[in-house]
């Protein structure tokens, strides 16, 4: 289809809102197109007026005739499929259509282009309305794969049908939803067993004083349990908060080592085990912001202790590479099997959930480490071997001096 542009046109198409419609009827319909395509925020196309191109060139003194504008690439360019639709036949189908509908929909009936039941329904109906609106199909183009269809009449009767991808936004929907699901179950175990001994406690109140502690002594941890999941979680969401700042406080690692291992020592003396920081960097300095690099290295550090053997060594090492600082952390313990490598930075993602629990952890640490090494534009590599033990690597980027 070739398009020579002819009418003043400015076709604002608000996102979803389809007002373009009757101020742009008479015009092009690739002009048409383009204008009612509302993707992104707006759609703007300004073309010549509807005038003989002598003319123009006569009133303006020098002014070139516009050029010519090829539709197909144009349309091709456009990420969402796009079909045009005559009566019920496909006339125009863009490269996005054809890779997810089949390259010979051309042409086709668009019940068969677009072989869901939904959409067949809403594209069977020729009447004023012509299936206009937006609805949701689900399993187009792949089991997981959600679209929404909206349908526009064009001034010429023909329809113009527009699949966008809603698949991303309704994964992290799912996880939204997810997160709240395992945050609330998370919180409601252990308020279940401070309740369960209040009760007890309340019902018998000459119970034995030995019962009595015990029992106080599993409320206080179940609640301080709680209190830890509730502090991860403001770690969490103030992270995300801060995601976008880049943190630019002039930070030496070695010193932050140091001070982690001392916060440690009651845990590593706990264990029977002894954490050594290797300094293989001649300088350490990286711009961060010092409690989240405190907060980082600690989770990991923990961990390795956690997780560890007892009586085995954990050893944190600090090197450099290239444009970035790397600090890892060894431990001597049980490994992670490799199936469970990709899940561990998320949310409440456990190998072994009582064992965690039994350790103190919350399912948040690694979550929280991967959101501070992402705001400080770094990298997290988990190697891991059953039965020989666990290496975390956090590359950081190093402090330039430009930067100060
Ligand atoms: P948790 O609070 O349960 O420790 P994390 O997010 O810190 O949560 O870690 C997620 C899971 O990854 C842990 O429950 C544990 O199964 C596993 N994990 C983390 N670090 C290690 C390690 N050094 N060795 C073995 N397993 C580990």
């Amino acid at each position: 289809m070739r398009f020579r542009p002819k009418n003043v046109l400015i076709g604002l198409a608000l996102a979803g809102s389809g007002i373009a419609i009757s101020a742009l009827a008479g015009a092009n319909l690739l002009a048409i197109i383009l204008a009612l395509f509302a993707g992104a925020a707006a759609a703007l196309l300004i073309v010549q007026p509807d005038q003989p191109e002598e003319e123009i060139a006569a009133a303006d003194g020098a002014v070139p005739a516009p050029p010519s504008i090829e539709a197909g690439p144009i349309l091709d360019a456009i990420e969402d499929p796009l079909l045009l639709v005559r009566e019920r036949r496909v006339v125009l189908a863009n490269a996005a259509a054809r890779a997810v509908l089949g390259e010979h929909i051309g042409g086709a009936d668009v019940r068969l282009a677009i072989r869901h039941p939904a959409a067949a329904e809403r594209l069977a109906d020729l009447g004023e309305e012509g299936g206009k609106g937006r609805i949701e199909l689900l399993g187009l183009g792949g089991n997981e794969r959600r679209w929404e269809m909206a349908v526009t009449r064009l001034p010429d009767r023909s329809r113009l049908v527009r699949l966008t991808d809603r698949s991303q936004m309704h994964a992290a929907e799912q996880m939204r939803t997810d997160f709240i699901a395992n945050a609330s179950h998370e919180l409601r175990t252990p308020l279940a067993t401070v309740l369960g001994f209040l009760e007890t406690l309340l019902d018998d109140p000459d119970a034995p004083e030995g019962a009595r502690n015990r029992f106080l002594k599993i409320m206080l941890d179940e609640a301080t349990r709680m209190r830890q999941i509730v502090n991860d979680l403001i770690s969490l969401s103030r992270i995300e908060a801060e995601r976008y700042t880049l943190p630019d406080e002039p930070v030496d690692l070695i010193p932050m080592l140091r001070e982690v291992e001392d916060t440690l020592e009651n845990v590593v003396r706990a264990q029977m085990s002894e954490v050594r920081v290797e300094q293989l960097a001649g300088t350490a300095m990286v711009p961060g912001d010092r409690a989240q690099l405190h907060q980082l290295f600690s989770n990991l550090v923990a961990n390795a202790l956690k997780y560890g053997r007892e009586g085995h060594p954990v050893t944190i090492r600090l090197e450099e590479a290239g444009a970035m600082l790397k600090v890892s952390v060894v431990d001597e313990g049980e490994g992670i099997a490799p199936e469970h490598l990709p899940r561990l930075t998320e949310r409440f993602y456990r190998v072994d959930a009582g064992r965690s629990r039994s350790v103190g952890g919350t399912g948040l640490g690694l979550a929280i480490v991967k959101h501070i090494i992402g705001r400080h534009r770094g990298r997290l590599d988990i190697k891991s071997m059953l039965g020989k033990g666990t290496e975390v690597q956090v590359f950081l980027p190093r402090w330039r001096d430009a930067e100060s």
